[in-house]
């Protein structure tokens, strides 16, 4: 079965019980224990539930992974599966990752002795030598965020295999529709579902799937004693999400390809960072691991008056955080994603206060571009 069927065809497509067509929303606690000696597969709705268990079955077949596993936000689901590491673990990241995820390492759980080293994962040699003795882990995002720079995930989940680390990637601009990383050998693939899986900025959640059995004993004793779960509605709006992901996902791309080329040839934008570009400097590698380029990319104007100019005069796209949402969103990480990273360091990595990121959204992409040259202008 390929994707685009996998995500109506999904093994919950009709209840059992009642033939209804929607996931029912199993809205409870706890579970009536019918047999005080025998186990049973729901007891109380921390440790599972059924409306969340379809979503996390639904996102480890759309994966390709033995187990999946929701949680209250893309950051919960990327600091539970950093819980199966312990103090005194060394983990190697990419350094252009979300800058929630970089706030995770550098702050939380630096506090409880986990230890990281940043670097840039463009070239993996820069991961062999951050390897050492007590290194576990490889956490890996590409296209990265915001500049949309690309890493060899085939290449870098080598070094990791050679050192014996798990290796762990945010697929969340790409979903598995475009990029499969567990399919190109990495361990655990994160989401934050509150984008393109749910597409509708109508919610707030995050998914885990893992290649094996026993990584997901590991992540579910964290999503069962960390306890960042989500609600049964909350699962039932990303399930709803994810039967139009195809559709939505093909529209925005296409409107991003449009939008992006329109940029390219305005004369106060500086440059523009997307992986469907021909002169993109990870479009090869980009092409050899993902089937598409995605809705998000991001630009430079010249001057950071024309950022914030185009910022305040833009109409259809939102000033805001997020992305993979219906409606364009053009977000300024100097002071929305990236504000916790800190400045000396945003500099290092090119993150200017003239970058824009845009997320595009499903209106029809002639009036985009139109918003656009004019709010540029
Ligand atoms: C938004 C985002 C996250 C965090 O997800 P939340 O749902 O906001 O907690 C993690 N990684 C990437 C790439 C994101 O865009």
């Amino acid at each position: 079965m390929r994707r685009g069927t996998l995500l109506i065809h999904n093994g919950y497509e009709a209840d059992p019980v009642t033939g209804a067509l929607g996931v029912p929303v199993v809205q409870t606690s706890t579970f009536a224990q019918k047999d005080l000696a025998g186990r049973q597969e729901f007891d109380y709705a921390r440790s599972g539930n059924p409306t969340r268990k379809a979503l996390e079955e639904t996102i480890a077949a759309l994966e390709g992974g033995a187990k999946g596993y929701a949680f209250g936000s893309g950051i919960a689901a990327v600091s539970s599966a950093l819980g199966i590491f312990q103090a005194g673990d060394h983990i190697v990241a990419a350094e252009d990752i979300y800058g929630g995820s970089y706030r995770i390492f550098n702050t939380f759980y630096k506090r409880w002795g986990l230890e990281v080293t940043m670097t840039d994962s463009s070239d993996p040699e820069n991961i062999r030598r951050a390897v050492r003795g007590n290194t576990k882990a490889l956490f890996l995002e590409t296209p990265s965020n915001p500049l949309l720079k690309i890493c060899d995930l085939k290449t870098c989940i080598g070094v990791a295999k050679e050192a014996g680390l798990v290796t762990i990637v945010d697929n969340t601009f790409m979903t598995p529709l475009l990029q499969r990383p567990l399919e190109l050998g990495a361990d655990i693939v994160v989401h934050s579902a509150t984008k393109f899986l749910g597409g509708h900025s109508d919610v707030v959640s995050g998914l885990a799937v893992t290649s094996s059995e026993e990584l997901g004993r590991r992540v579910y004793a964290v999503q069962n004693s960390f306890g960042a779960v989500p609600g049964p509605w909350d699962v039932w709006l990303v399930l709803r999400g994810l039967k139009t992901l195809r559709v939505r996902m093909e529209a925005q791309e296409n409107s991003a390809r449009k939008l992006s080329r329109a940029l390219r040839g305005n004369k106060n934008v500086e440059a523009v960072y997307y992986p469907g570009l021909d002169d993109h400097p990870g479009k090869k590698i980009h092409d050899g691991q993902s089937s598409g380029a995605g809705a998000v990319f991001s630009f430079k104007t010249k001057t950071t008056e024309q950022a914030l100019g185009f910022l305040s005069r833009v109409k259809y796209a939102a000033a805001a955080v997020s992305l993979g949402g219906v409606e364009t969103i053009a977000s300024y990480p100097v002071k929305m994603s990236h504000a916790a990273v800190p400045p000396a360091e945003r500099r290092r990595l090119g993150i200017s206060d003239t970058l824009i990121r845009i997320s595009c959204g499903l209106e029809d992409c002639d009036d985009l571009v139109e918003d656009f040259e004019n709010a540029l202008k």
